[in-house]
Order: C-alpha cells, then sequence, then structure tokens
C-alpha cells in the first residue's frame, strides 16, 4: 500500500486504521472501542482495554529475547558504560518499583523525576509505568525556581534525584537545587530518593531522603507485577512553556501512547527488533520519553542512553558508538549537528557506519546547509520530522516504513497517518488550501493515539489554550507558522507565539522575563528569541533599570548583566540564560501599553520592524535600533 492510500484510511477509516495499529502491542484486556470523541476536544483512545507500557517495554520481550541488550547505557563524563539485557532491565525495574512501593507509592500517585542521564533514571520511568504511578521527568538543566512550579502543579509523593549531573566535565549539583525547589514550593513531598554518584556531596533530611543503592538493594530480587491499567489512565505529564509563565503539564494516556510509539517505531523510525536505536536527545523532553526510553524497548529494540557532550573526547565520540553497538536509527537535533559541522568532518570517516539506516532530526528548523552537510558526510538519508510535547509523536515527516519517499530540504515533510493536519488564516479561520499561502498549522480532531489528552489538572486551560485560538472553529493549534507546496509538503516558519526555541530547547519568554523582573534592579523587561547561526535562536534580554544612575559606563552595565544573567541561571537553569542582556531607557509599547515584541524581534534581527501605527513612543525603537548598529556591522 503506498504512503497516500494508508493515510486516507487512518483519517476515512479511522477505527478500523487503529484497531490494526493496536494489535502491535500486547493487551490484557482488548480494547472495547477504538476512538471515542464524543465530548470535543477530548478524544479517549482504546477505552475498556488494559495495558502496561513496562510490560510492553520490557516484560513482552523476556521471552524472545531476555539475553539481547535493551539498554546501553554510556556516559563519557564518568567514563561509565554498561549493557543491560531485558532479563537485568526487567530485575532493575522490578527492584525500583518495590523502592517506590515501600515508600507507599501507588496508582495514580505522582513521582517526580529530576535526574541526569544516569541508567537509574530509565529504571525509574518504567517502574512508575509498571505500577500505574504517574512520573512527571523534568529536565535536569532546570534549576530550583523552575522546578519549584513543577514541584507544585504536580505535587508528588516522592521525588527521585541524585547528587549531581555532569556536563563537558563540570559536575552539576542537583541536591542543593532541589531542596531549595522544594523549600519554595508549598507542596512538599513525603519522600525523596536519591542516587548517590559520587559526584558531590549531599546532605540528607532525616525521615525523608533515602537512598536509591539501599532501598532498592533491599529487594534483591524483586517481582513486581505489571498494574494492568485502562487505556485512558493517565501514563505521564511533561510540562512545557506556552505563552503564560506558568508552565502547562502535558498529560499522555497509556494505551494510545503504547500504540502510537509502537506504530511510529515500524512505519517511520524502521526500528526492528533487535536492532540499535540511539537518540541523543534527554529523558528530560518528550523526544528523550518517546525514543529513548518507551519506543525503542517497546519495539524490541536496544537503546542507548548518552550522558556527555557530542564533541567529547572527540568529535567522533557518537559515531564511534555506532560503529560499536551497531546503531540501525539515530535521532538528534539540528543544533547538535551544527557543532559538529564545526569540527573536523574527517571525524564522519572514521568509523563502520554501515549499520545505520538513517538520522532523525527534531526539534527545531533544520537549515539546508547543515542538513547537506550531515547527509554527504553520513551518506545515509537525513530526515527531518516535526513535531511538540503535545503531540508525543511526528506529526509531519515522511513514513520510509510504508513507503520510501525521499525528503525535501528545508520541509519536515507531509502529515502523518492520523493527523489531519490543516493550514488555516489565523484572524479569519478560513482554511487555506492553495499552495504556498501561509497560515496557523492546525489540527483537526480527534487527535490520534499518543496526543495529549489534556493538561494536568486543568480541563478548561487544554481547550482554550490550544482548540478556542482560531476564530469560529475548535481546532488544535500548534501555534506554528506553515506553507504548504504543491506537492503537499508543508515547510514550518516559526512560533505564532512568545514561545522560542534555544537549541532545540522549547523556552518561554515569559518565563525568562519573570524571572529577570525579580531582580532589585530592573524596573521593566522584554525577552525575545533572535536568529543564531549555532542554536537557531537566542534568547535577548532587554531591560529598563529602576536606578539607571548607576549604569553609566560600560563596567557598570557588563556587572548588571552579569548579574541578571547568574539570577537566570539560579532560578530557571543555564537553558534559559540570555546571550546579552542591553539596557534601555523604555520599551517599545502600543498606546494601550501592549509590549512591541514582533517589531523588538525584527530590530534585533536587523529586519523591518513592520507596521508601527500604533507605536507610542518611537524613540524607544530606535534606542534597540541603535543598539544593534554597531553589533552587527
Ligand atoms: P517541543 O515541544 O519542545 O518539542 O517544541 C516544539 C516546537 O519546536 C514546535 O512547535 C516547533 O516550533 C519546533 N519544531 C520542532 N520540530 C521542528 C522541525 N522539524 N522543524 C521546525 N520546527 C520544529
Amino acid at each position: 500500500m503506498g504512503y497516500a492510500e494508508f493515510y486516507r484510511r487512518s483519517i476515512d477509516d479511522r477505527d478500523a486504521f487503529w484497531a490494526e495499529q493496536a494489535r502491535l502491542i500486547d493487551w490484557k484486556e482488548p480494547p472495547r472501542t477504538i476512538c471515542d470523541h464524543s465530548h470535543p476536544p477530548f478524544t479517549r483512545w482504546f477505552a475498556g482495554g488494559t495495558t502496561n507500557l513496562c510490560h510492553n517495554a520490557v516484560d513482552r520481550h523476556l521471552k524472545d529475547r531476555a539475553d539481547q541488550p535493551a539498554l546501553i547505557y554510556v556516559s563519557t563524563e564518568t567514563g561509565a558504560e554498561r549493557t543491560y539485557t531485558f532479563r537485568e532491565l526487567h530485575g532493575e525495574v522490578q527492584r525500583a518499583a518495590a523502592a517506590l512501593k515501600d515508600l507507599g507509592v501507588q496508582k495514580g500517585d505522582r513521582v517526580l523525576i529530576y535526574m541526569p542521564m544516569i541508567a537509574e533514571a530509565a529504571f525509574a520511568m518504567l517502574a512508575c509505568a509498571r505500577i500505574g504511578a504517574i512520573h512527571s521527568v523534568v529536565f535536569g538543566g532546570f534549576a530550583s525556581v523552575s522546578l519549584a512550579s513543577r514541584i507544585e502543579d504536580a505535587t508528588p509523593k516522592v521525588i527521585i534525584s541524585a547528587d549531581a549531573g555532569s556536563r563537558g566535565g563540570k559536575v552539576l549539583a542537583y541536591k542543593p537545587l532541589l531542596d531549595e525547589a522544594i523549600r519554595l514550593s508549598s507542596h512538599k513531598p513525603e519522600s525523596v530518593l536519591l542516587v548517590d554518584r559520587g559526584l558531590a556531596p549531599m546532605e540528607r533530611v532525616a525521615g525523608r531522603d533515602h537512598d536509591w543503592a539501599e532501598l532498592t538493594g533491599r529487594h534483591s530480587p524483586a517481582a513486581v507485577p505489571c498494574e494492568w491499567l485502562d487505556s485512558t489512565a493517565i501514563s505521564y505529564t511533561i510540562y512545557t512553556s506556552g505563552t503564560t509563565g506558568r508552565p502547562k503539564g502535558v498529560q499522555r494516556d497509556v494505551g494510545g501512547y503504547a500504540v502510537a510509539l509502537a506504530a511510529s517505531m515500524k512505519h517511520i523510525f524502521l526500528g526492528e527488533p533487535g536492532e540499535t536505536y540511539f537518540s541523543t536527545s534527554d529523558i528530560g523532553w518528550v523526544v528523550g520519553h518517546s525514543y529513548i526510553v518507551y519506543g525503542p524497548l517497546i519495539a524490541g529494540m536496544a537503546t542507548i542512553m548518552y550522558e556527555g557532550l557530542p564533541i567529547r573526547p572527540d568529535a567522533g565520540i557518537w559515531w564511534s558508538l555506532v560503529e560499536k553497538y551497531k546503531v540501525s536509527a539515530m535521532f538528534s537535533a539540528p543544533t547538535a549537528v551544527r557543532v559538529l559541522k564545526k569540527q573536523d568532518p574527517a571525524f564522519l570517516k572514521k568509523y563502520d557506519l554501515s549499520s545505520l539506516k538513517a538520522l532523525f532530526l527534531a526539534g527545531e528548523p533544520l537549515d539546508e546547509p547543515t542538513a547537506r552537510w550531515i547527509s554527504d558526510g553520513l551518506g545515509v538519508p537525513i530526515i527531518d520530522n516535526y513535531w511538540q510535547t503535545e503531540s508525543g509523536w511526528p506529526i509531519l515527516t515522511i513514513a520510509n516504513g510504508v513507503e520510501k519517499k525521499s525528503s525535501k530540504f528545508g520541509s519536515p515533510g507531509v502529515p502523518m497517518y492520523g493527523y489531519d493536519v490543516k493550514l488555516v488564516h489565523e484572524s479569519t479561520g478560513e482554511e487555506l488550501t492553495r499552495p504556498d499561502e501561509k497560515g496557523v498549522v492546525v489540527i483537526e480532531g480527534p487527535t490520534p493515539p499518543g496526543f495529549m489528552q489534556t493538561v494536568w489538572g486543568d480541563d478548561e486551560r487544554f481547550v482554550k489554550t490550544y482548540w478556542q485560538t482560531v476564530p469560529g472553529r475548535m481546532v488544535y493549534s500548534t501555534f506554528d507558522w506553515g506553507i504548504r507546496d504543491e506537492d503537499g509538503y508543508f515547510y514550518i516558519l516559526g512560533r505564532t507565539d512568545d514561545v522560542i526555541n534555544v537549541a532545540g530547547h522549547r523556552l518561554g519568554t515569559r518565563e525568562i522575563e519573570e524571572s529577570i523582573s525579580s531582580h532589585p534592579n530592573v524596573a521593566e523587561v522584554a525577552v525575545v528569541g533572535v536568529a543564531d547561526p549555532l542554536k537557531g535562536q537566542a534568547a535577548m534580554a532587554f531591560v529598563v533599570a529602576r536606578d539607571a544612575s548607576a549604569l553609566t559606563d560600560d563596567k557598570a552595565k557588563l556587572k548588571l548583566e552579569g548579574d541578571i544573567m547568574k539570577l537566570v541561571d539560579e532560578q530557571l537553569g543555564a537553558v534559559a540564560r540570555p546571550s546579552r542582556v542591553h539596557f534601555v531607557n523604555l520599551l517599545p509599547k502600543t498606546r494601550s501599553g501592549k509590549l512591541l515584541r514582533r517589531a523588538i524581534q525584527a530590530v534585533a534581527e536587523g529586519r523591518d520592524a513592520g507596521d508601527l501605527t500604533t507605536i507610542e513612543d518611537p524613540s524607544a525603537l530606535q534606542q534597540i535600533r541603535d543598539l544593534m548598529g554597531p553589533i552587527q556591522k
């Protein structure tokens, strides 16, 4: 069957199509209904069916591949390298599950995971899935204020963490950040379970803090059966940024997610049982959930979990892993490729890459020079794929597992099966059907399996934020601009909201602004994303100081800039640190007091500011133009 027909069936004969896909996983009880869309925009997939993510990722494979590699852990930070077979993984996950049970964790309880890239993080996620606890993994690069808001919202019974992470040889202590986050949050976890890597000293809170090795070691061996969960039960939440400062808990189900991942491994990621998958993401991001932990394991593949940089000890490290573990599919982000592009291209030829079928790239726009460079260097297809934390798996790409198609540079591809993707006019909501018309990329409900169920604890926010932004129609907004060419290939042109994308990391400018505003000498601030040759975008801040009299010379400005960067580092984490903080007397606003972010961004990128008829004081923008001028010349 060609892809066009495959796709049409997924939309026109939805239930039959997905009933077929549902057979890719194990069910305890088969689903009673396939797609329940009786209360739009909510969609319930495979209701009445019972299953378990951990069973499908681990236990199911014991029959055929117990002694084959399941999790390959490599850290170039600590030198650790270890392969866990499916049997060993099964043991570790059960021990972790037993430890969680000791701490009173039950089905439906939340467990927050704030961990570096260590094997225990995967054990912890799978252990939660096993007993029906809802995990909420928070990216280890986030600092105490970001973490506190997530603890506050997820209200976890237990938090699992570690003494430290490490990046480029530099130890980053997690425990003090965690303690501070718990102090800041009004919700307090009952217990904290800590992996001690011996990297940083840890102060323990008596009665609350427990040692991972000690607690899981009590259960050797442990037998903790999988909890059979309704397909529509909650598997996890993952926080993401939007227009407001408050992060949203994207909530996902069990059965729909398992089916979506199993199907995507087959149709998109060319994953065969017994092969090895290597995703260079982090478990703190959705790619880490779907394509480091659950997807490859559900497909019966070995998955590589890598802690370290792409260029340390040298720029050949990833390719050496491809050779050593015979990686068949690899998943990374354009920024990582741009980092490698600055290194000696000979590294791409140094290792035997004959096992590699394709390199998948996602998370941010893939520019043509980067795509060409890596495609020529590796000699394998480069497959761009566009999706979001909310979708859980690709929305636009090409499904080479269904029909081999070529990619077009600059386009992630065509709508994936199950996604009724449309382009609509921003203000009229009218559907745009002609080639090359620019509109907002939207998805017509029902959304496919694997897609977010709702915003954790806030159905109203889910409906309002995502489904009521296009006038006159209830469609899911991706908040991305796009166009479609005459062959049906989409091109993504950037966000319609205040979200920026720095090195593939999605950040809300409002969150960064809130953090900067907490500095005593900041009266007002605007943060915008500006084009950056390496990271895609960089955050740039424009600040009106409360007391400008002290900012007379460059030294004083540099000092305050440094202090503000440090503040963001401490509160949100280095990922959110602005690349520059510029000081101005006033910010460009409309006469009704609305910040003209688009105009600031345009000027900061050296572009025309567009329509400025509503601006209160044009000199505000002129100041920014003057500041940028010498930098760009
Ligand atoms: P996240 O939720 O962190 O995965 O970020 C999702 C956003 O990243 C999307 O809404 C897009 O703005 C951007 N994005 C992800 N993948 C791509 C891609 N392949 N091409 C262009 N933009 C992308």
